[in-house]
């Protein structure tokens, strides 16, 4: 982002009211004003600013005059906060979710009840209460000061960064405890001893080639949406990504020396790829048979020959299934597919 489009980004956002409602069709103020910026938002969709924020943001935008949207909700000159009828209240925090200024006291199965001198009156939390326990109501018939509004501005969006700073780092932080907890587990993955099947080796390998790999994309995408939100400090989860960064490429690395090694294992010991191929097919067609002769023994109604095929038939399909496996082990050690 250019530093002039920052400029402009913080002009505009400095005239909303910040009342962080999101009529506007944005996740709060800021939003916004990023939007209008970028040209891709009209800049009277603000019925909390209303006219006064519309002339404003006309005079910054340099753009005509245009009527307020009011299709996206009324303006209020006066105050309004919300109450909770506290009586009715279950407790279920979800208007404590919906805060975007922190405006609510309370905790789960509690009663709670609303901070009204911290409540913006965005009606977020109306909506989400399962027992339309909420009210929103006028605090006094005299409208609000210009100045009363901007100290009021100032106020909710300073709620609204500390929260917005708090909600990313308890998302930071969860993140890098389950990329931890990924971790251990991993690292509990038992090692194959000298004895084990190379095979089941190879397959552990990719697990944990596929697991880092994916550990490190999501945390990556973690990392980006926090710093976006709300940039800071994340010094700490950029170290433990560059971390998991290495171990995904150490894992890389352990999988394709395995493969190379099942590789020339098998040129070296067994049958070729070409040589399974043909084993497979034989079988295919010998149990095809099988069912054929099977079938025959049935339709002419012969007892002996009918135990006859059903016993060869068992050999034959477990014949078939051990050269089709074999066959496919192959194929996969020869191909190097960190997916499969
Ligand atoms: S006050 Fe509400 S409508 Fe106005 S810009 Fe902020 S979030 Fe959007
Ligand atoms: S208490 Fe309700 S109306 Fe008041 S700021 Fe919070 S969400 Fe908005
Ligand atoms: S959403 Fe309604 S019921 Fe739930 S805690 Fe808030 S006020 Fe109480």
């Amino acid at each position: 982002m250019s530093s002039g489009n920052k400029q402009l980004i913080s002009l505009l956002n400095d005239a909303l009211p910040q009342t962080q409602c999101e009529q506007c069709g944005f996740k709060g103020c800021l939003p916004y004003a990023e939007a209008m910026a970028a040209g891709e938002a009209l800049y009277n969709r603000c019925p909390p600013g209303g006219e006064d924020t519309l002339a404003k943001l006309t005079q910054i935008l340099g753009q005509p005059v245009i009527p307020l949207d009011t299709s996206r909700g009324t303006h209020y000159p006066q105050a309004r906060v919300a109450i909770i009828r506290e009586d009715e209240c279950i407790g279920c925090t979800k208007c404590i979710q919906a805060c975007p200024v922190d405006a609510i006291l309370g905790a789960a199965k509690l009663m709670h009840t609303v901070i009204a001198d911290e409540c913006s009156g965005c009606e977020l939390c109306v909506a989400p209460c399962p027992v339309d326990c909420i009210d929103i109501i006028e605090v006094n018939p005299i409208p609000l000061t210009l100045e009363q509004r901007e100290q009021r501005a100032q106020q909710y969006r300073h709620r609204y960064d500390n929260r917005n700073t708090r909600l990313a780092r308890i998302e930071a932080e969860k993140e890098a405890k389950r990329q931890a907890r990924r971790q251990r587990l991993a690292n509990q993955q038992p090692s194959p001893t000298p004895q084990a099947d190379k095979e089941q080796a190879l397959k552990q390998a990719k697990t944990r080639y596929n697991l880092l790999h994916n550990q490190h994309k999501q945390a990556r995408a973690a990392l980006a949406r926090a710093q976006k939100h709300q940039p800071g400090d994340y010094s700490a989860q950029e170290k433990l990504i560059a971390q998991l960064a290495v171990e995904a490429e150490e894992a890389r690395a352990q999988v394709t020396a395995l493969m190379e090694e099942a590789k020339a294992n098998i040129a070296a010991t067994g049958p070729s790829l070409g040589e399974l191929k043909k084993a497979a097919a034989t079988a295919a067609i010998a149990l095809a048979d099988g069912q054929t002769a099977y079938q025959a023994a049935v339709e002419s109604n012969d007892t002996n020959a009918i135990r006859q095929w059903q016993l060869e038939l068992t050999k034959l399909a477990t014949a078939n299934a051990q050269a089709q496996r074999n066959l496919e082990q192959a194929m996969q050690a020869h191909g190097l597919s960190l997916d499969s």
